[in-house]
């Protein structure tokens, strides 16, 4: 409901979407925290998705459900104009133990909203319910309420689902909180924007045996350090030094106890890289080293090697436009002017490789960092994101765009 105070607290402001919004804003905030009460891990965003698709609804959308799951697509017509743009949140959380001790704290056990996708669907949310009241604008709006983002599964399955055959749209944008950057402060990059993400699995296989006797066995353990060692060499001697990529070894795990030398280690890798080239290289080089390093110790590596998902990749036309709408809503000084791509990844790559369009970031202030167990979505940054949309949605589909 919208209280007294709210009207009292709106009634000073200019802009006539900051006004709109901050009338409800206290109820998006509410449902901000209820979302991130109670989260819900990819593909299982039920209670979610029926909260987003039961406020849409009553707002006027024609409201599409069950798409991947849990995802939902919602769309607004009006006027006659026949351009159409998406908007993209995500809806899922993560399988991480919450410690914030907030007292909307997660009450989900193991599952927590620790990368503000509460927050990105409250955003929408907050500007989904402007544009059905007092939006103006011609054309098609189609906001997209997307699951697994985290596993880096929801786009793609929206996509095979036919997503942009049964909605179509002209561009797609989408965004994300980011913190460390100051609260509110808006981001945007041209071409490769977020990295590609990889995953390996190598296991070094060795002959187990006694901790005294080492020459009777062929230690895993030597032969696994000194892989580490030279997979340092990949990304310093075989990777174009003008090009970003990243190699990490984020898990190693052999035997149990002091004195016997285990069969075998295994050892779990991440990749990260901006181009197809670079990614191509590491996967090759870092494949070759494990074999050789081990046969170089007498034991045997062998290596899973998965492609994830590639680099997020932002249109410049569309970014240099989305850049624009938030320079004519806000002023310069809330743009960053050398906003730097970021090596976390994103699943909008996906979307951006179906559809031109642009991902972009906004300042979550001074927050713990993302996929932290004490991370909060920050709440003084729906009202300027949502205004965001708003601008972006009446620009691209201007009513004298025909
Ligand atoms: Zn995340
Ligand atoms: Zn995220």
């Amino acid at each position: 409901m919208t209280t007294m105070n709210a009207i009292i607290k709106t009634a000073s402001i200019s802009d006539p979407v900051e006004r709109g919004i901050a009338a409800y804003l206290d109820e998006i905030i509410e449902l901000r925290h209820d979302l991130h009460q109670y989260p819900e891990l990819a593909f299982q965003e039920h209670r979610t998705a029926k909260k987003v698709a039961a406020l849409l609804g009553d707002w006027g959308y024609e409201v599409t459900t069950g798409i991947a799951g849990t995802g939902v697509v919602a769309t607004l017509r009006r006027g006659d104009g026949n351009r159409s743009i998406g908007i993209r949140a995500d809806m899922d959380a993560l399988p991480i133990e919450e410690a914030t001790g907030l007292d909307y704290a997660s009450s989900n056990p193991g599952v927590m909203h620790a990368c503000g996708h509460d927050g990105h669907t409250s955003i929408l949310l907050a500007a989904a319910r402007y544009l059905a009241e007092s939006g103006s604008f011609s054309g098609t709006l189609r906001l997209i309420f997307q699951p697994a983002e985290e596993i880096g599964a929801g786009a793609r399955k929206m996509l095979s689902e036919g997503l942009f055959d049964r909605f179509p749209v002209d561009a797609v944008f989408g965004l994300h909180n980011w913190p460390g950057v100051p609260a509110g402060q808006f981001g945007f990059v041209a071409g490769p924007a977020m990295a590609s993400v990889d995953k390996a699995v190598i296991r070094i296989v060795g002959k187990g045996g006694h901790g005294a006797e080492p020459h009777r066995s062929v230690d895993p353990v030597l032969a696994s350090a000194s892989f580490i060692t030279a997979l340092q060499s990949v990304v310093s001697r075989n990777i174009d030094p003008q090009e970003m990529a990243v190699a990490t070894v984020g898990s190693i795990h052999a035997g149990s106890a002091s004195n016997v030398i285990p069969e075998s280690v295994e050892m779990k890798l991440t990749m990260r890289a901006y181009n197809e080239e670079v990614r191509a290289r590491l996967q090759e080089r870092i494949v070759a080293l494990a074999r050789a390093q081990a046969e170089s110790f007498g034991a045997m590596a062998d290596v899973d090697y998965r492609l994830g998902f590639p680099a997020l990749f932002n249109h410049a036309e569309e970014t240099d436009f989305a850049r624009d709408v938030a320079l004519q809503a806000f002023g310069p000084s809330v743009v960053e002017a050398n906003f730097r791509p970021r090596t976390a990844s994103e699943d909008f790559a996906f979307l951006l490789q179906a559809k031109p369009g642009s991902y972009l970031f906004v300042g979550n202030g001074d927050s713990a960092p993302l996929h932290s167990a004490r991370y909060d979505f920050n709440d003084a940054i729906i009202a300027p994101a949502a205004r965001y949309w708003v601008r972006l949605t009446e620009t691209f589909l201007a009513n004298d765009n025909g």
